[in-house]
């Protein structure tokens, strides 16, 4: 069984958007005000409260008369935003996430109903302690329905994600192989020699965004005019973020139907934000969301993603006769191999590289020859072990 998200886009009426702005704030307000108490609980006394505990303190926060008014909203929806706040924090002590942050209204707003939710016979979405919603169906669902997101953007549209359980499709048996690196120039690299451009979505917005925000900036606050243009930050900002989905999407769905196997490197993405003069580039590329989507479009179409470790010589090594090129620049985008005299794109062998050290077995066979420091230190100068693009392109610019 695989899960798969639908999108709907919801038109509450004006009645319905007052009790939703209500749900968004007692959903935010839990999570505030729980992630305030295990910080400080933790700076105290070092303990680290988990869901079973923050579940007991929001019954006793309920029966609080000045907190009464959480009891208007789903309480089980006010039980799920204490389970994502626990998620936030064990992907943070995973490493896989930055600390926990205080929701803000003017962000995106939202907050799930685990279950006692329905889709009537015309199409509304029935949700506990309200009257259904219209909302636009504009596809066929499979399978079955789990939990619903509601969320509104901050440009104020509404839409519903529903969780489906779905049985997973089998891939055509083509037995397809293909590895794959992930870069900043193109976006994607295949180690059959295909080359997928990277947009930079975000980078060909940016001198509108800096122009709207600059207008906004001047804007007295809290005036009409401060508003409208915070919206149009908001949508220009949105935008970028669709394009992207867009285009990650279909990547990654091409990927994932046209192949029984994907191998990709796992990405230590925070680690590279830290270098700030490739973080707006690495962000605007979004890795991270992609492979979150090949991995999920894998499950659907029962193609195999095969997460390789992050640190391995992928780019340096010679991917025909295995000689590692020490003195490999980042400049370097083509090189010949001394030992057997093969010309390789650099970004075509690292992907030949990653799908050559997937394989289950050799990963086995092979410990010693994945070395762990030394590449990483090397490497990671410029996040570059993962053959991230041309520096040429990177350089200020
Ligand atoms: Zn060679």
């Amino acid at each position: 069984m695989a899960n798969k998200g639908y999108k709907f886009r919801l038109y509450p009426t004006p009645e319905q958007e007052k009790y939703l702005a209500r749900c968004f704030g007692c959903s935010r307000f839990v999570y505030n005000h729980f992630l305030r108490l295990i910080t400080d609980a933790y700076a105290e006394s070092k303990k680290h409260l988990k869901y079973t505990d923050t579940a007991k303190l929001l019954t006793l926060l309920k029966k609080n008369e000045q907190y009464s008014w959480l009891a208007e909203v789903n309480s089980q929806s006010l039980q799920q935003t204490l389970k994502d706040l626990e998620s936030a924090f064990i992907r943070f002590f995973k490493k896989l996430g930055s600390f926990p942050v205080f929701k803000k209204k003017r962000n995106c707003q939202s907050f799930r109903i685990p279950q006692h939710w329905s889709i009537t016979p015309d199409g509304m979405l029935k949700l506990p302690k309200m009257q259904p919603i219209k909302m636009v169906q504009h596809r066929e669902m499979e399978g079955m329905p789990s939990s619903v997101t509601i969320s509104k953007t901050p440009t104020g549209k509404y839409y519903a994600s529903i969780l489906v359980e779905y049985n997973s499709h089998e891939a055509p048996l083509n037995g397809g192989k293909i590895g794959a690196d992930l870069g900043l120039k193109d976006f994607l690299i295949t180690s059959e020699g295909k080359k997928y451009p990277n947009p930079r979505f975000y980078k060909r917005a940016l001198k509108r965004l800096k122009r709207l925000q600059r207008s906004l900036s001047r804007k007295v606050k809290g005036s009409n005019n401060r508003n409208k243009q915070r919206l149009l930050v908001a949508k220009a900002h949105e935008k970028v973020a669709n394009q992207r989905l867009d285009m990650q999407h279909k990547l990654s769905l091409q990927l994932t139907c046209e192949n029984q196997v994907v191998a990709v490197e796992e990405l230590h993405t925070l680690g590279m934000v830290k270098n700030h003069k490739l973080a707006q580039a690495i962000s605007d590329a979004s890795w991270g969301q992609f492979l979150t989507m090949l991995e999920y479009k894998g499950k659907l179409y029962g193609c195999e993603i095969r997460k390789l470790d992050r640190f391995f010589p992928s780019s340096k090594r010679c991917s025909k006769c295995g000689y590692i090129h020490e003195n490999l620049t980042l400049y370097i985008r083509e090189w010949t191999c001394p030992e057997c005299d093969t010309h390789h794109d650099r970004d075509i062998n690292a992907s030949t590289n990653i799908l050559i050290f997937s394989a289950p077995q050799i990963r086995q066979e092979l410990p010693e020859s994945t070395p762990k420091e030394p590449v990483v230190r090397q490497g990671h100068q410029g996040g570059y072990s993962l053959g991230l693009g041309s520096c040429a392109a990177l350089s200020p610019q």
